[in-house]
């Protein structure tokens, strides 16, 4: 297949009948057509576009057309898609059989960076998916506690475990309220939701639960909605709050991990979690994500302690390889100075681009991670971030898209950026996106 790359600022991409076909023929046989909701682009409208390849900064379509990718894969792509060390690690894995069953040292390699990089982390245990930590994570909390309330905080996302898929309600105390029909209202109930920053709201809340509460698993950088900054202090406050009540503190860097800094947002601010659940990039686009924590806790966990938690393909040889090799790269120095730099670059000229146009445009950067929401303030909670304008998030995605530009389908999505994305990319993309905020009119 030819593929071509779109002058953004005056080409228009006006159809994609291949696109179209396949996803009326993967609605014959997968729900919605999708394996994951977002994906089909029901918070943007029109229908999802699909992939033939992905390739360093760009993806292509099955009818040829290229993008400049900020999607990353949802996170994994940090050294941009199928980068050559990290194929060659894993056809050398490949080569050797794809999954074992039994221990091999392709684990203990990764655990061992991993570690290296999470000061007053001395174990981990990979599973295979983010949903899959952060729910190993919460029962080995409870158990460690003997205690069953968790808290969490509206607008965070810690994959779709029921205990986790629970919505705010409003006011300190208020007793979790399942988001998706299914769970047990007993089990939603253990969950309590609180604002995010507001460290108030989580005091009250355990002192009003006194004794009670397990843990407080909060993402410390929030992308799930948008892209939202832990305020001044809240983090501290969080940490301090869950010392005095026999809480443990539970940094879900299933996203920000490895993306946001070495180490992930723990090394940026300073603060240490109980338990830290990664994802994502540790996995280097194959599934791979993991809990870790000092070892008194880790070692609750079977086959050591009483907490059961297994899996077939936890510490798969070639997602470890995969994981290794991205890690590898992500090690050298200045690797996230440069990232950091070409994010906030895309920032700036978005920033440009909006007023230009007259759009409100909230938009900010940490590491490669990106937040653009129409609004008039940041956001600072899921309250905030649910009165952006969502409505014209839609209209900007679709003509970005059209111009070249592949953009998370909704507006409570971060946006990622890659080591691929170089001077030049950035500039082509800045540009599209210039035409798309001209385009909205
Ligand atoms: N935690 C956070 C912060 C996430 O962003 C996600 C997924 O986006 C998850 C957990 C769940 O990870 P997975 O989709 O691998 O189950």
């Amino acid at each position: 297949m030819n593929s071509r790359v779109l002058n953004g600022a005056n080409e228009v991409i006006a159809r994609r009948p291949a696109s179209e076909a396949a996803d009326r023929r993967a609605n014959r046989s997968l729900v919605g057509g999708v394996n994951s909701p977002v994906r089909a682009f029901g918070a943007v409208g029109g229908r999802p576009v699909a992939v033939a390849r992905a390739d360093g900064v760009s993806i292509t379509d099955i009818d040829g057309n290229r993008y400049i990718d900020f999607v990353g894969s949802w996170g994994p792509a940090i050294v941009g898609h199928a980068n050559p060390r990290v194929l060659e690690a894993v056809h050398d894995a490949v080569d050797r059989g794809l999954s074992f069953g039994a221990p091999c040292e392709a684990e203990t390699e990764l655990a061992e960076t991993i570690l290296g990089a999470l000061p007053g982390h001395d174990r981990i245990r990979f599973v295979s998916s983010g949903t899959e930590a952060c729910m190993s994570a919460v029962r080995l909390a409870r158990a460690a506690t003997g205690r069953d309330l968790i808290v969490k905080f509206a607008g965070n996302y810690h994959g779709h475990a029921d205990a986790m898929l629970v919505e705010a309600g409003s006011g300190a105390i208020t007793h979790g309220v399942p988001t998706s029909p299914g769970i047990n209202k007993e089990l939603a109930r253990s969950t309590l939701t609180c604002r995010y920053n507001d460290a108030e709201d989580v005091s009250e809340t355990l002192r009003a639960h006194e004794g009670r509460v397990a843990a407080v698993l909060v993402e410390p950088v929030a992308g799930n909605m948008g892209l939202v900054a832990p305020a001044d202090g809240f983090l501290e406050a969080l940490r301090d709050l869950c010392s005095r009540h026999g809480t443990l503190l539970i940094f879900d860097e299933v996203m920000t991990g490895f993306r946001v800094a070495w180490g992930g947002y723990q090394a940026i601010c300073g603060i240490q979690p109980d338990l830290t659940c990664l994802g994502k990039v540790i996995g280097g686009g194959l599934p791979a994500a993991a809990y870790a924590g000092r070892r008194e806790l880790m070692d609750l966990v079977a086959p050591v302690g009483p907490v059961y938690q297994a899996g077939t393909l936890s510490g798969n040889p070639v997602a470890m390889a995969a994981g290794r090799a991205t890690l590898e790269i992500c090690q050298q120095p200045g690797f996230y100075e440069s990232l950091s730099r070409a994010s906030a670059e895309i920032v700036r000229h978005i920033r440009e681009s909006a007023a230009r146009t007259g759009h409100a445009v909230q938009t900010d950067s940490i590491g490669g991670m990106i937040g653009v929401s129409f609004a008039q303030r940041p956001p600072r909670n899921f309250e905030d971030a649910k009165a952006c304008d969502h409505d014209k998030f839609g209209r900007f995605f679709h003509a970005a898209l059209d111009r070249g530009v592949w953009l998370p389908p909704s507006g409570y999505e971060a946006w990622f950026v890659s080591a691929a994305h170089g001077p030049e990319e950035v500039s082509q993309a800045c540009s599209a996106l210039d035409a798309a905020f001209g385009a909205l009119g």
